[in-house]
């Protein structure tokens, strides 16, 4: 067998634990003699995984009482309606800060249910800084301020979660959800597609404060609709119930591995390793302002982007795989996630370094 070291920014390495289990249940989960693909959603053996799965991921984040926790299907994208269609209300009006491409999507689709602005935005730096809080032009009357702690494509993520006073707080934690801890009692809705630090493509997972419920706009599809997916304990409709299960696998592998905590740990040092190579070189650069660096997307450029191809070439040759850069930023993106070991970063430096020797 051989695996590589795979970099992509979603869908995104698994844990090999994980896929492993996966494969030993296949056939036969658990003496039910057939596939977790194959179960009725609503019998006992999926109701089982779905439970676990549930309270699994309430404790890796201590979701505290007072929150729902949602596994829907539609991407993190379908959020960006969902979003607006459960929290704008009669206000129908809501801030959005935009420090990247997914950001901006997401502005873009709520703009079709309400008032959505943007509140503050880092495009005039092409995306490389977040503007400062002093400068945000927020709304006393918004229903609700978007953010997305982590830009997937720009390889731009907050320090720490903003204060926005009273107004709830959503967030797209698609590329930054399960990395690290985080207060989800500062926040209105957590939302994010599986795929990179939790699973498989095809659920996303939405946090929601119960009091911000049952205010749905009358148009809501009803599978966006948070109040009635939590009454119905997510199964509304038939669920995705392998990627569920696969999310369920992956939150035991984090549990098992010292939980958030331990991924923050082991990401921040991993993070650190890339940047400070990339710093110390003349060869690459990262474009992004030092405290505002993604610990899970490390985006980089050659000073000759004539060799992006050969680099490209020659890394896929030495098992480093999907490292090339979004077409926005170009260059090189290598994503780092909770499922990509130390090893695979130490691989890529090695690499790097071998190849600004034979080409700088
Ligand atoms: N938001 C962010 C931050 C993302 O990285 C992505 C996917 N790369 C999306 C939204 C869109 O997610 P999906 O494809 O699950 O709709």
């Amino acid at each position: 067998m051989a695996r590589v070291y795979n970099f992509s920014a979603g869908p995104g390495t698994l844990p090999v634990e994980v896929l492993e289990t996966a494969q030993a249940d296949l056939l036969d989960w658990h003496g039910t003699g057939m596939s977790v693909m194959e179960m009725s959603h609503r019998g006992d053996a999926f109701v089982s995984i779905a439970e676990k799965a549930t309270a699994d991921l309430r404790k890796l984040l201590d979701v505290p009482e007072g929150y729902s926790v949602l596994f829907l299907q539609g991407g993190a994208a379908g959020q960006f309606a969902g979003v607006p269609l459960n929290l704008m209300g009669d206000a129908g009006r809501a801030d959005y800060i935009v420090t990247g491409n997914w950001g901006k999507k997401a502005v873009k689709e709520a703009g079709k249910y309400g008032d959505a602005q943007v509140a503050a935005t880092g495009e005039a730096d092409a995306f490389t800084r977040i503007p400062p809080r002093a400068d945000w032009q927020l709304r006393d009357d918004a229903a609700y301020v978007h953010y997305t702690p982590n830009e997937t494509i720009q390889g731009v993520e907050f320090p720490e979660v903003p204060d926005v006073g009273d107004t709830p707080l959503v967030a797209d934690m698609s590329s930054s959800f399960l990395s690290q801890p985080v207060d989800v009692s500062k926040f209105g809705v957590i939302y994010a597609g599986a795929q990179k630090n939790a699973g498989p493509a095809g659920v996303t997972m939405v946090i929601v404060r119960d009091e911000l419920m049952g205010r749905a706009n009358a148009q809501t599809p009803m599978v966006l609709d948070y109040k009635q997916q939590a009454d119905a304990d997510s199964m509304l409709n038939t669920p995705p119930c392998f990627a569920w299960y696969m999310c369920g696998l992956t939150f035991e592998w984090i549990l098992a591995n010292g939980g958030v905590e331990g991924m923050a740990e082991r990401n921040a040092r991993k993070a650190r390793k890339l940047y400070d190579f990339i710093d110390g070189s003349d060869f690459y650069r990262n474009p992004v302002a030092p405290e505002a660096r993604s610990r899970m997307n490390v985006p980089f450029l050659l000073a000759d982007d004539s060799l992006d191809k050969t680099f490209l070439a020659q890394a896929e040759e030495a098992g480093l795989s999907t490292l090339k850069g979004h077409r926005s930023v170009g260059g090189m993106r290598a994503s780092i996630y909770n499922a990509m070991p130390e090893a695979g970063v130490d691989a890529l430096i090695d690499f790097m370094r071998g190849f600004e020797k034979d080409n700088g």
